[in-house]
């Protein structure tokens, strides 16, 4: 049996990812600190003999029981990922421990990855494009970042971690891939977590106002879970991934506004929809490009945004 370590495994993603590895027969081992994450995304996970829960901070010295494992590949996912600063769990409420995960937490996996000679995937995100002056963003776009915004610290980070990984691919011929996820939703996203879907789902529910921030001009690309852990995946057992960057998302673009309708008429909500001031630096389009992982990895997503609501205003109800 194969083993899969899993950084971020009680995250929103990182926990998908758990459940379906286990399904596919390894054994998997998560390493969180639940800094975002937590530990109820792993009920059923930690009820399978065939997983194990590390609470441990990957941007420390990692504990050594880790390095008594075998470990086959490692999925980098650990890191806080909402840019709402009203929320507790957002990157701007970490700043130091986001950079710190995306620098010294990569690192310390690449090392890893090396003394055991296991395959390393390491999520990045469309936020190394900044605010982007052309859209769709394809993978040799190099982005327009704000180098110390509110938001660096996150998109910095994303960036080092991407340098630190193909340093080693390049330098060791580590076997890494890159993906560089765009706005991806689903159960296990938490409550407060401040990021567009959640926010506007359980305002609706709870018939209070959906915030708009902004005008609502700007536009985001939304992709299932389901579809983001297949994509995870097969970028992580293909043989043509190594020392290669890709993007996985849903092309489908739309206006925050034109979502905020959605979500209200999908759960025939009789909240109002009220504008709130933009946050600095909000990216105004989003639009992954994915010719390349369609062709490479004959990945596309699967699941329209109706279907995809449709579970997660669920997921949200039963809470
Ligand atoms: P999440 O916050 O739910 O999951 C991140 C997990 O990493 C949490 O369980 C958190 O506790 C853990 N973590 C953070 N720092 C850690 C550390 N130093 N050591 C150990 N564990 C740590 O967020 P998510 O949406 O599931 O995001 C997962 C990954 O995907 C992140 O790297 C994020 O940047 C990336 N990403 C997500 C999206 C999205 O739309 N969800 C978009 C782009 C990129
Ligand atoms: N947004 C919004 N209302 C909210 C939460 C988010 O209008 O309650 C907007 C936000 O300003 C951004 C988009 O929705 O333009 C997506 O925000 P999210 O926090 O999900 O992540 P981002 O794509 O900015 O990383």
């Amino acid at each position: 049996m194969q083993t899969v370590l899993v950084a971020g495994g009680a995250g929103f993603i990182g926990s998908h990812l758990c459940k379906s590895l286990l399904s596919d027969n390894f054994r998997v081992i998560c390493i969180d600190n639940f800094i975002t994450g937590d530990k109820n995304n792993l009920k059923d996970q930690l009820q399978d003999q065939n997983f194990k829960l590390i609470e441990a901070d990957i941007a420390e010295k990692l504990p050594q029981s880790l390095f008594a494992e075998k470990i086959d590949y490692i999925f980098d996912l650990a890191s806080p990922a909402s840019p709402n600063k009203k929320s507790p769990r957002s990157f701007i409420n970490h700043p130091i421990e986001t950079l710190r995960a995306n620098s010294f937490g990569v690192y310390n996996l690449l090392n890893l990855a090396k003394e055991k000679s296991a395959k390393l995937l390491y999520v990045s995100s469309s936020e190394i494009y900044g605010d982007p002056l052309i859209s769709s963003q394809k993978e040799d776009y190099f982005g327009n970042v704000n180098p110390n915004g509110i938001r660096s610290v996150y998109d910095e980070g994303k960036r080092f971690g991407e340098a630190v990984t193909m340093a080693y691919f390049r330098k060791f011929d580590l076997d890494i891939r890159i993906i560089r996820i765009f706005n991806t939703y689903g159960p296990n996203m938490q409550v407060d977590d401040g990021r567009i879907i959640s926010n506007f789902i359980n305002q609706a529910i709870a018939n209070k106002p959906l915030t708009v921030y902004g005008s609502g001009k700007q536009t985001r690309s939304f992709c299932y879970v389901s579809d983001m852990v297949e994509g995870l995946k097969n970028a992580m057992f293909s043989q043509k991934s190594k020392g290669e960057v890709f993007n996985l998302g849903n092309p489908k673009e739309m206006e925050v506004l034109e979502m905020a309708n959605l979500i209200k008429k999908m759960t025939k909500s009789s909240s109002e929809i009220i504008f709130e001031e933009l946050p600095e630096d909000d990216p105004k389009r989003r639009n992954p490009d994915i010719s390349k992982a369609k062709s490479v990895l004959g990945w596309e997503p699967k699941i329209t945004v109706e279907e995809g609501l449709e579970k997660t205003i669920e997921y949200f109800r039963s809470l």
